[in-house]
């Protein structure tokens, strides 16, 4: 296994092999050897700070570029300033995303005038904006590195291609891949539960959405890669998987023997020591009765999904090209409570698409009243030059969409907070996370809902799943009192 090879033991006088991932694992030995001479020099080791400004596909690779960086020995800096390395991985889903990034180079481009040995680095989603490469070319000279998403496994190469061409900017950036290279080091935020790819891209082209055009078609990994990394993760001590996927119900039609999300969950699910499994995001179009009746019969797949539903209105739907309808969504939600009684529901609601009226937003507070989410994450839409949406006449009025949006956010947190209130006095299984952030005393996990919680505990709890009462809602999460501490 290549995450385990000796680097010593790479011929670093040879050409660098053609095949994945030997080519890399050169690349990195030979940054390795780079990182020395800097230690020699420097006294110390080079620092590298990755920012991750996307996602949560977007933070499975800011791990993967920090255990590549790890790898070659750069110790971790969490402030931009203070580092000799500094990569921001960039969203591109919001317009405001990428003056962000500008904002970030501007403030960096003085510290980099006092540190010329200081390298910037730029990848993600931004960067496979044509438009945005040449703003950078003309007025951001200073940038060492930029890549795009279809590449990031060449990484360490372009890593050592970059440390070893002072001054010069280097831009490799893909239209597009059908590749997937397996076996790359990865960095874990948290020792007990990971993210875990399972296919990358996306096939839908949403009319607001600009992720098909900046990641590419859907390509799913091959569920042996999968079920082999899952099996490494649990015996490095994770009990909880995430799988990740722009649209994970779509998982494994593009094999020439296609294999359904369902199936390979089921496959997931056999792995001894594997507590729980989650994933997102779900596409209510590719939501099928196999994947329902997965979840109702599984005893580690948490009860919590999440269905983007956008809108409540059918001809808005149709507009955003979602290829539901209202009713069935409905249909859908009421399916997935027979199965999974007491499931929660989340979602992603957008306000103010383009040619939205009163009514068509009223049908998208019905559908909130109706299902009566455990919570919903909502959007005032954002036009995304680039996109179908963008140019569609009818914007809605800003004033009109804030009123909408106000209106959609007290109905959803009234809602909400009603929902959690359920669980008052039940006893349930909470995976513990961390420290909680404002009360050193209490710990914070998770139900299997995802409902947070805390209660009093010490840190030796962290990564364990232990029963606790759920005393007093407090709107969105719970305080309470754990009862038993090993409930595996
Ligand atoms: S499913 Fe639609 S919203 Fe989601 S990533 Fe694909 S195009 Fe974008």
């Amino acid at each position: 296994m290549f995450n385990e090879l000796n680097f010593d033991r790479i011929d670093l006088t040879a050409e660098p092999p053609a095949e994945e991932p030997a080519r890399q694992y050169y690349f990195m030995a030979k940054c390795r050897e780079w990182v020395s001479d800097f230690q020699k020099k420097n006294e110390r080791l080079p620092k590298a700070c990755v920012v991750n400004m996307g996602c949560q596909m977007n933070a499975r690779d800011s791990e993967k570029l920090a255990g590549i960086l790890e790898q070659v020995g750069y110790t971790e800096e969490t402030d931009e300033q203070k580092a000799d390395f500094v990569i921001y991985n960039t969203c591109t889903v919001r317009e405001n995303a990428n003056q962000k990034v500008y904002g970030h180079l501007g403030q960096l481009s003085r510290t980099k005038k006092k540190n010329p040995d200081m390298k910037i680095a730029l990848c993600g989603c931004m960067m496979q904006e044509p438009e945005v490469v040449e703003k950078l070319k003309k007025s951001y000279r200073f940038v060492d590195l930029i890549f795009g998403t279809h590449n990031i496994y060449k990484f360490a190469e372009l890593l050592y291609v970059c440390l070893q061409s002072p001054g010069r900017m280097v831009i490799d950036i893909w239209k597009d891949t059908d590749k997937i290279v397996e076996d790359l080091p990865s960095e874990r935020k948290y020792s007990f539960k990971s993210g875990v790819n399972i296919m990358f891209g996306c096939n839908n082209f949403c009319s607001y959405c600009i992720v098909p055009y900046v990641r590419g078609r859907e390509r799913s990994r091959d569920p042996r890669a999968i079920i082999r990394e899952i099996e490494r993760l649990v015996a490095d001590g994770v009990v909880e998987v995430m799988l990740l996927g722009q649209n994970v119900n779509s998982y494994g039609k593009t094999f020439d023997s296609p294999m359904s999300f369902a199936r390979l969950l089921q496959e997931i699910e056999k792995i001894e020591g594997l507590e729980r499994i989650r994933f997102m995001t779900s596409h209510p179009k590719d939501l099928s009765d196999e994947l329902i009746e997965v979840m109702g019969s599984s005893k580690k797949i948490c009860p919590h999904l999440h269905l983007p539903m956008q809108s409540g209105s059918t001809r808005i739907l149709e507009k955003m090209n979602r290829r539901y309808t209202k009713e069935h969504y409905l249909d859908l939600v009421e399916k997935i409570r027979r199965a999974v009684p007491g499931i929660s529901l989340t979602t992603d609601i957008i306000v103010g698409f383009p040619g939205e009226t009163e009514e068509d937003f009223q049908e998208t507070l019905d559908v909130v009243r109706k299902v009566r989410f455990d919570s919903a994450f909502t959007f005032i839409y954002s036009k995304r030059t680039g996109t179908p949406a963008a140019a569609m006449p009818d914007q809605v009025p800003e004033d009109v969409v804030k009123d909408r949006f106000d209106r959609l956010l007290k109905e959803v947190q009234e809602i909400a907070s009603e929902v959690c209130a359920v669980h008052q006095g039940t006893v349930q299984a909470v995976l513990v996370e961390s420290v909680n952030d404002h009360d050193p005393q209490l710990m914070t996990g998770r139900l299997g809902n995802n409902l947070l919680v805390h209660f009093p505990g010490d840190e030796s709890l962290i990564g364990k799943i232990v029963k606790v009462r759920l005393d007093e809602c407090r709107g969105f999460y719970y305080l309470g009192e754990a009862v038993d501490m090993d409930c595996k």
